[in-house]
């Protein structure tokens, strides 16, 4: 139904519109069903998909229908094609990775704004996307306790891109051009990039990007000692050196909860280091960030006020659906003059007011999505309280699991856990029985490979691991929205259960 001049009109169905209002809503309904009926089941399905490459071409159709097909039939086919290969984010038994928490407002929220259809690039193309941008980045700062400085209302400011790699990209950029701005472009080949050998890809894939030199790519060793968390004085060491041999430190990407570990790095003494050399640092928070929420979790964070710019994925552990990558940087000026470019078919007495933020400027991408809506849904639905809540019973589960590992000699810790992650693996002590198969630590990271790989052939629990220091380490990473004690218990069982059939049949 719709209003015009006063009087309600009605809307007539139009079959032959891409957009008929009446089989919108009806499909619409349908699909919503479609998935709260998959949510329900969603136990049924192995958890890890197991089908084999290829295995959808034989069962599609060589070319595109020319003739319609019926929602009805495209969802048979969704759940009968579709669904085997599908891995299960969303199963309660999903320890994998880590997570990629839905919610009811983040779904709905990523609905409205797709609904809505909006191209936001610049203010005027859509002047509450921008202005709501605006508004969910400061909210959430002030929830992270970020200084002043990376908010709007403190001259700093945030926006949401779609992943980390953009927005690695992006800070990335950034630097480079305001460092190239003093030192000249001719010298772009001395610029040297920072990282640690922890440190997301992602900032090795941004650096190739922005034409850093690829020796000048720096990744700097960890240890068990530090728990894996960069060196301050590892880090002095590699700048001295490349400064001693003419070159011209530029950027540090430095990371609160690592891929594997989920380690942390000394902000303040790495922040205190780089600002002596004007380098520009970057803290990659991709999952643990959203854990500081709760004050107890700030700690994490100590220093923040020294680095450039700071980013955490809300798609991995804040209950908004991908993507959502929420950046703040603390001099919006060195992202727009890397990356604003002003064609003329833009030109807008908005923009030439500059009252206004326009997000194109702030990011690779020209055209982008409503993305505030979703983390304003989430936010207002559940409130602080509840979101720490869900981050607390989180780590709470993470560290039962932690609790029943260290209770097993059979099974070790392998690292301190820091948030919701246990890194953990079948220990020496297991196979003392068995002395042909102790000779040595491969022979250990063979062992625990075959158990995570039986364990999620078994489609029961799917977890994934990594190398911490030449260790190969199981992975258990709580954070699924369905998760409950009963499935950490059922996934406990599956690893003891795995682990019996394997050290059984070494022993024979
Ligand atoms: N940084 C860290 C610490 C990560 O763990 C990940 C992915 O898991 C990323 C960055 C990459 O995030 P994205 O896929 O959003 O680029």
């Amino acid at each position: 139904m719709g209003i015009c001049n006063g009087e309600l009109i009605s809307q007539i169905s139009n079959p032959d519109s891409p957009l008929d209002i009446e089989e919108f809503r009806r499909q619409g309904h349908m699909i919503i069903d479609f998935l709260a009926d998959y949510y329900q089941n969603i136990e049924k399905y192995p958890v890890r998909s197991q089908v084999d490459p290829g295995y959808l071409k034989s069962r599609l159709a060589d070319s595109a229908p020319y003739h319609p097909e019926s929602i009805e039939t495209i969802l048979n086919d969704v759940e009968k094609d579709i669904l085997p290969g599908i891995t299960h984010w969303q199963s309660p038994t999903h320890f994998a990775l880590f997570p990629c928490s839905m919610s009811i407002p983040g779904f709905l929220g990523e609905v409205l704004s797709t609904g809505f259809g909006t191209v936001g690039f610049n203010w005027m193309s859509s002047p509450a996307a921008t202005e709501l941008e605006n508004v969910v980045m400061d909210w959430f700062g002030k929830m992270l306790n970020l200084p002043s400085s990376f908010l709007f209302s403190g001259g700093g400011g945030g926006v949401l891109q779609g992943t980390t790699c953009e927005a690695m990209v992006a800070t990335l950029t950034a630097a480079r051009d305001q460092m190239l701005r003093k030192i000249g472009k001719a010298n772009i080949g001395k610029l040297v990039v920072y990282a640690s050998d922890q440190t997301h890809f992602s900032v090795q894939k941004a650096a190739q990007i922005a034409g850093i030199n690829s020796n000048n790519f720096r990744v700097i060793q960890t240890t068990k000692s530090t728990n894996f968390g960069l060196s301050s004085d590892s880090l002095h060491s590699a700048i001295n050196a490349d400064i001693d041999a003419g070159l011209v430190p530029l950027f540090l990407c430095a990371t609160v909860g690592t891929t594997v570990a989920t380690a942390v790095d000394p902000l303040r003494s790495i922040c205190g280091l780089a600002k002596q050399h004007e380098i520009w640092v970057h803290v990659d928070a991709a999952y643990a960030g959203s854990a500081c929420i709760c004050p107890e979790f700030q700690h994490f964070l100590d220093g923040i006020d020294g680095a450039n710019s700071f980013s955490l994925n809300a798609h991995k552990w804040f209950f908004t659906t991908l993507d959502c990558c929420c950046l703040w940087v603390q001099d919006p000026n060195a992202l727009i003059k890397a990356l604003s470019t002003k064609p003329d078919y833009l030109k807008n007495q908005a923009t030439d007011s500059n009252r206004v933020v326009d997000y194109k400027d702030w990011q690779i991408a020209l055209s982008r999505r409503f993305r505030a809506l979703k983390l304003w849904l989430v936010l207002r639905s559940y409130g602080i309280v509840n979101l720490q809540k869900f981050i607390r019973n989180h780590v709470k589960m993470a560290k039962h699991f932690e609790g029943l590992i260290a209770k097993n000699n059979n099974f070790e810790v392998v690292i301190p856990r820091n948030f919701s992650v246990v890194c953990f693996r079948l220990s020496p002590f297991a196979l003392t029985g068995n002395q042909k198969i102790m000779s040595s630590e491969e022979d250990l990271n063979e062992i625990n490979r075959k158990l995570l790989e039986s364990i999620n052939s078994s489609g029961r629990v799917y977890m994934t691991h990594g190398m911490i220091g030449g260790v190969y380490t199981i992975r258990f990473a709580v954070g699924a929205s369905l998760t409950d004690y009963r499935h950490v218990e059922l996934a406990w069982k599956a690893i003891q259960e795995h682990a019996d059939t394997l050290l059984n049949d070494l022993c024979v």
